[in-house]
């Protein structure tokens, strides 16, 4: 695309394909994808203090304290590895965290950065996320609809016995939905009031969530 540093927010609800997209532009871009859901869920791999911490709160669908949250991606976004941009994934989650990252990118003199906002019912993320397995030791998702896989088969890249994530039982979705309208919905008058948010249709197929992307990604950022 263009040599700007691109700092990208994908937004939206769980199971709408922000990992999935993040994942493509971050092999294009050449931009790291730092997703919190994979921080913590590596912190709970490894048994670290913050993963010890989160792994109820994630197993039940809620929401890790936002100062936690804030923290992490302090860390991060001030190390020199987004020093060329980034694709933030999973933050903010509250308008608590929302402020907290404004204040970071005025610190850290931010200011054109773009929001990605995936829209999709609800009912569609609940079926796309019960087929939603992945390989572990990749990271790669998959559809069991869409990709001929199955939980407990092999991934078709490397063969490691595909899994379900914990949190994708029909459950614990709809859960995490109920979280997602009441908590997280809300940073979206944020997004609105700074101008820097787009619409993603994210019905779509995967190859062309990615090409509406590119195309938003042409026009100038404020
Ligand atoms: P995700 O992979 O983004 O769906 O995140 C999985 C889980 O990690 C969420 O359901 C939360 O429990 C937790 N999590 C990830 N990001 C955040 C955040 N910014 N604030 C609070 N909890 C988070």
């Amino acid at each position: 695309m263009n040599a700007t540093p691109y700092r990208l927010i994908v937004f939206g609800p769980p199971g709408v394909g922000k990992g999935t997209q993040s994942k493509l532009l971050s092999q294009e871009l050449g931009i790291p994808h730092i997703s919190t859901g994979d921080m913590l869920r590596s912190a709970v791999e490894d048994g670290t203090p913050v993963g010890r911490q989160a792994k109820e709160i994630m197993d039940a669908g809620h929401l890790v304290p936002d100062e936690v949250m804030i923290g992490i991606v302090r860390d991060v976004l001030t190390s020199p590895r987004v020093r060329n941009g980034f694709i933030l994934d999973g933050f903010p989650r509250t308008p608590a965290q929302a402020r907290a990252l404004s204040a970071l990118f005025r610190e850290l003199g931010i200011t054109n950065y773009r929001v990605l906002i995936f829209e999709l019912e609800d009912d569609e993320i609940v079926r796309r996320l019960s087929h939603r397995v992945l390989c572990p030791r990749e990271g790669t998702i998959f559809n069991e609809e869409i990709d001929g896989v199955v939980s407990g088969g092999a991934c078709p890249n490397c063969g490691s016995p595909l899994v379900e994530r914990r949190d994708d039982s029909a459950e614990t979705v709809r859960q995490r939905l109920g979280v997602y309208h009441a908590q997280t919905e809300p940073v979206l008058h944020f997004f609105n009031a700074e101008g820097v948010a787009v619409r993603i249709n994210a019905r779509r197929s995967i190859t062309e969530v990615h090409e509406q992307i590119r195309c938003l990604l042409q026009a100038p950022a404020r």
